[in-house]
């Protein structure tokens, strides 16, 4: 038995892909890690697996017949079933833009081919971590957010606030030490671990989604900016 899944669940991922070869592959390696595997070759195929299925993870390729992995990842988030789905992107280009966009439909995390085995193993260990649902934790609460972490869920002035897994844990720390200034490592560090190399831009991508996703229309911001600094939860 790998290390980690002993008397618990194994975790499943779906591994969206239409090399075959590459398909062949995963599936070796995230089994042979303890994982379970579910496999669809195209976009539309992912959308029906997922919604059957259900896995913890999504692995999910960039370029796809039918649907693209960009629009698999909008439709995924769009579903109020697999809003907190982890995806991590697997793209084939090694354009910023293209990495900024992976992130910016909605992907918790990106890999760009080719890539080592061990290093999206660890990518996705990271994200099933930051994804797991502590039932424990009690609540936590800045101005009018509140945060239910026995639940997982977040409000504002009452409002349902939906975040990713990793706006979420972003969030959580951010709420657990109201109006202290993080720097983007910092955060990387706390959010991410550090076992996980993560561009710094990237601690940048998911500030903007948690900035849109808990400032309504008309409300105050509340993640300050601090320049050179980094970032805090605050009124100011
Ligand atoms: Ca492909």
């Amino acid at each position: 038995m790998p290390d980690g899944f002993q008397g618990g669940t194994r975790p499943s991922i779906l591994v969206v892909e239409d090399e075959a070869a590459l398909l062949t592959l995963l599936r070796y390696n995230l089994e042979k890690q303890g994982f379970r595997v579910e496999e669809a070759t195209d976009g539309q195929e992912a959308l029906l697996r997922i919604a059957e299925s259900k896995p913890d993870l999504v692995l999910l390729d960039w370029m796809l017949p039918s649907l693209s992995g960009i629009e698999v990842c909008r439709q995924i988030r769009r579903r109020p079933a697999t809003r907190d789905l982890p995806v991590i992107m697997v793209t084939a280009r090694t354009e910023n833009m293209d990495t900024v966009r992976a992130l910016d439909t909605g992907a918790d995390d990106y890999i760009t081919k080719p890539f080592a085995v061990e290093a999206l193993l660890a990518r996705i260990r990271a994200l099933l971590r930051r994804s797991a649902v502590v039932a424990e934790k009690g609540s936590l609460a800045f101005g009018d957010l509140a945060m239910d972490q026995g639940a997982h869920r977040v409000t504002r002035g009452g409002r349902p606030v939906h975040l990713g897994p990793t706006e979420y844990r972003l969030l959580e720390y951010f709420m657990s030490h109201p109006r202290r200034v993080f720097s983007r490592e910092q955060l990387l560090d706390a959010v991410w671990g550090r076992d996980i190399h993560v561009e710094l831009r990237t601690v940048d991508v998911h500030i903007r989604r948690l900035r849109k996703a808990i400032n309504g229309e008309g409300e105050a911001d509340l993640i300050r900016t601090v320049r050179s600094a980094g970032y805090a939860l605050d009124t100011e």
